[in-house]
């Protein structure tokens, strides 16, 4: 004997009740078969849903009626010819007019019991296996209804029903000897109580039907049909990456759907189990997929963890307090008082110290809960020995699976580290001595963020997904998304990361796309795309919770700094050219430091100094391996070099600094640059990289302009260089006079910084820089003569580029 259980996707239609006919047809080539049906997809559901509106007043309840009656009807005309069309069609005629009844009768009542709730439910899969019969024998097979009212008994808990499993292996093996069928067509979800009422065995209860008859028949095998190709290592809704589970023990399938895999509902597996009958889980819609065999020892594979799966709805009740300390029976009267008021408990975890015992349980007992609990404790309450329960709401379970884990270390660290770099908070865990689970209870919001990092971390080692937000496509970050494109393939190929970039912001427009922003594309969509601040922006990463969240801040906006620190609270990294936070106060820098730390969450501004030239990156590893830097001195503006090597006297000083500005080597305002401040920020940040304690003011900025220069706006400036040419002119002379070069240097010294414009010989470190270069002499204990030298271009778009993307990579690998 078979058993094959067909779900409600499976003969939601006409259409797809053929293709179930066809799998049972070949199966009936073997031997006979029992072909178990859930309703029609979706009609338990709009069953519940007309009771509950008609034990509430609202007479809608006819108008769901009548659409389900056509529904059946409908594939009733597309299974059925003729005759058997008619006779069926007033037979499902027949069985709304019986529900229509049901339902007018708890209309005028206005309640709706247990009870008259699971007669109601019955009919889905009393109208569906009735159906499927007729259209079994249509197409010529040797089929016949058999009421599972008759064979699984149960008692009078309405709507969960326990199976009596004597008197139901009883009254299958009497219909087997009496009834002749070949396939035997048989209704789920239902049984019937010993007075003969109508019983159910719990939302998805089909399958458990299906598990019961095959244990009574010790059936050869038990094949679950469903919508998708086995029990896979997530739910498939949450995890689009998730894959079929080939082979998989009875235990770590009961785990995964005690814990959430809706594919099996949980009660299904004993019974096979205990008889050692085979599980397959099946795909009606891929016949041929290979699926999920369920069983109890499956060959040995490298995965350690099995599936990951999640339940949501819970509560966490934390009974705490030094009464319990040490004192016996404190466990026991808590799962009692839970246990008399019928409230399942999901989890436990209990500290050594006995301080506190921790459940869960579902959310809607919380109140309940609460109540049974802190009367229990009444006594211990008032003495102050025991606190009163604080119930925790919100919350879920999402737990890993897996029989191998018990043999290997370190799985608990990898969840953990997994979830802590995404700032996923766990609140509770919990872990049995069989190690086959482990529970951890995280926020409901966290969920999808969760499942997907552990998947990822579990069964992709090879591929990390990464989420950027990038803000301020200007100059810089076009370039950036343009070389992003370019490398999307070589960074998945070579590094495994799958870099998207999910939203795209400028002060006018917001782009966002979940599922990655296409990068060829995006200029034309941002312009449509509305406007969001810089608040709403950092709310928008932060609400769309995606792991492994990096913010990259291509602006040079003051403003855009004030919203790192909340970005690194919720472990979304920052990458920013932006110089502004990392030369802002020192708490606020040091703030943003140690955000990162406590949270960890990158913070990286390469950029700031020297663009993509590793100065930042150099000092850090000079610092880090214990080397004292007691020195540095710099050309840091690609802006102000590019400005004295082209200057000559030839043409005016303000055309220079035009061209600067045109070729993309100046900050947004000229003036930054050209005043020192821009070089002060560069030389500050190097100082507190090097671990000193400093502000803006102590920088000394010795600059060249003339006060008048830095009046008014932009235009003014290059009107007031032009009227001042006569003094840029007198400092060339001077230093061409000497055989020297201007340069504007910063340097610091064991505490103290100065920038300035100064003339630099021939032979110099710093004399020979071309174009937009920058250099940096590092002087530390172990480079004490000879500095150690970072030199190249410092300037420009497309290098400053590829320092971001540089820090991004180094972001999403952390
Ligand atoms: P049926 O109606 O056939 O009983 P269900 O809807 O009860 O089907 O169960 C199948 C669905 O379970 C799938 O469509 C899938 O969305 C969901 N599901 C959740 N977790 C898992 C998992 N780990 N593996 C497979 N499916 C899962
Ligand atoms: N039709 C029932 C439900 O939707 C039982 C089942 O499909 O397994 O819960
Ligand atoms: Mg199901």
């Amino acid at each position: 004997m078979q058993v094959l259980k067909f779900g409600g996707t499976s003969v939601a239609s006409a259409e797809n009740i053929r293709k179930s006919l066809a799998i049972v047809a070949m199966a009936s080539a073997h031997g006979p078969v029992i072909m178990v049906v859930s309703a029609l997809g979706g009609t338990t559901d709009l069953l519940i849903g007309a009771g509950r509106a008609a034990a509430a007043g609202n007479a809608g309840y006819r108008d769901t009626l009548a659409l389900l009656a056509e529904r059946h009807a409908a594939a009733a005309r597309e299974l059925l010819a003729d005759a058997a069309q008619h006779e069926k069609l007033a037979a499902i005629a027949a069985q709304f007019g019986e529900i229509q009844t049901l339902c007018d009768g708890v209309f005028a009542l206005g309640e709706l019991s247990h009870r008259t709730l699971d007669r109601l439910m019955s009919y889905g899969e009393l109208l569906s296996s009735r159906l499927i019969t007729a259209a079994a024998k249509a197409q010529g097979l040797a089929a016949g209804w058999v009421d599972a009212r008759q064979l699984i008994r149960t008692n009078s808990r309405f709507g969960t029903a326990e199976v009596d499993m004597a008197t139901t292996t009883r009254q299958v093996a009497e219909l087997r000897d009496s009834a002749a069928h070949h396939i035997w067509v048989v209704p789920g979800f239902i049984g019937a109580d010993a007075q003969g009422c109508t019983t159910t065995l719990g939302r998805g209860g089909s399958d458990y039907t299906a598990a019961l008859l095959a244990a009574a028949l010790d059936a050869e095998v038990l094949e679950i049909w469903t919508d998708v190709s086995g029990m896979m290592t997530a739910d498939p809704r949450l995890v689009r990456s998730a894959r079929p589970i080939p082979r998989i023990s009875y235990q770590e399938a009961m785990e995964l759907s005690h814990f959430g895999a809706k594919v099996l509902y949980p009660p299904t597996i004993q019974p096979v189990m205990k008889r050692g009958i085979p599980l397959w889980i099946k795909n009606t819609f891929a016949p041929y997929d290979y699926g999920t065999l369920v069983e109890v020892e499956p060959p040995r594979t490298a995965a350690v963890v099995q599936g990951i799966s999640s339940i949501g709805n819970l509560a966490l009740l934390n009974l705490e307090g030094s009464g319990m300390v040490g004192v016996p029976g404190f466990s026991q009267r808590l799962f009692a008082a839970l246990a008399r008021e019928r409230i399942n408990v999901v989890l436990i975890t209990q500290s050594s110290s006995e301080h506190s015992i921790c459940v869960g349980v579902n959310e809607q007992d919380t109140t309940p809960a609460q109540a049974v609990v802190d009367e229990e404790f009444a006594t211990e309450i008032a003495a102050g020995r025991i606190e009163p329960l604080r119930p925790e709401r919100g919350l879920a379970i999402v737990a890993l699976v897996g029989e191998n884990m018990k043999d290997h270390p370190g799985i608990s660290g990898k969840l953990f580290g997994a979830l802590g770099q995404n700032g996923v908070n766990i609140r509770a865990i919990a872990q049995g001595a069989s190690e086959k689970n482990i529970s951890t209870v995280i926020r409901a919001a966290d969920v999808q963020k969760a499942i997907n990092v552990l998947h990822e971390a579990f069964f992709e080692a090879t591929v990390k997904q990464v989420n950027l937000f990038i803000l301020g496509p200007g100059n810089v970050g076009s370039k950036l998304l343009e070389q992003l494109a370019r490398q999307q393939q070589h960074l998945l190929d070579k590094l495994g990361l799958q870099v998207r970039v999910v939203a795209i912001a400028n002060s006018r427009h917001c782009l966002v796309n979940e599922n990655g922003l296409d990068l060829t594309a995006w200029p034309d969509e941002l312009a449509q795309a509305p406007a969001l601040s810089l608040a709403e922006f950092a709310q928008l990463i932060i609400a769309r919770n995606l792991r492994n969240s990096i913010f990259v801040d291509v602006t040079a906006n003051p403003a855009a700094a004030d919203i790192y620190a909340g970005l690194l609270e919720k472990s979304v990294a920052v990458v920013a050219c932006n110089k502004v936070a990392a030369s802002s106060d020192y708490a606020h820098y040091a703030r943003l430091k140690s955000l990162s730390k406590e949270f960890n969450a990158s913070y990286l501004f390469e950029t700031n100094v020297g663009a993509a030239l590793p100065v930042i990156g150099t000092l850090n590893d000079l610092t880090r391996s214990g080397d004292v830097v007691r020195r540095m001195e710099a050309v840091l503006s690609g802006t102000l070099n590019f400005v004295f090597n082209n200057y000559d006297g030839s043409r005016p000083f303000a055309e220079v600094v035009r061209q600067a500005q045109a070729e993309g080597y100046t900050e947004p305002d000229p003036r930054l640059d050209l005043s020192g401040s821009d070089v002060a920020r560069k030389i500050l940040i190097l100082a507190r990289e090097a671990g000193q304690v400093m502000e803006m003011s102590d920088i000394k900025v010795n600059g060249f302009l003339p006060p008048a220069c830095l009046e008014g706006d932009v235009e003014a400036f290059y009107t007031q260089m032009a009227a001042h040419e006569s003094q840029f002119r007198a400092l060339y002379d001077a230093a061409t006079k000497a055989g020297k070069r201007l340069k504007f240097v910063a340097r610091y010294a064991d505490g103290h910084a100065t920038v300035g414009l100064q003339q630099v010989a021939p032979g110099h470190d710093l004399y020979d820089l071309r174009g937009k270069d920058n250099v940096v002499l590092f002087y530390t204990d172990r480079y004490l003569d000879q500095p150690l030298v970072v030199k190249g271009a410092g300037a420009g778009a497309e290098v400053t580029a590829s320092g971001v993307f540089a820090d991004i990579i180094r972001a999403a690998r952390l």
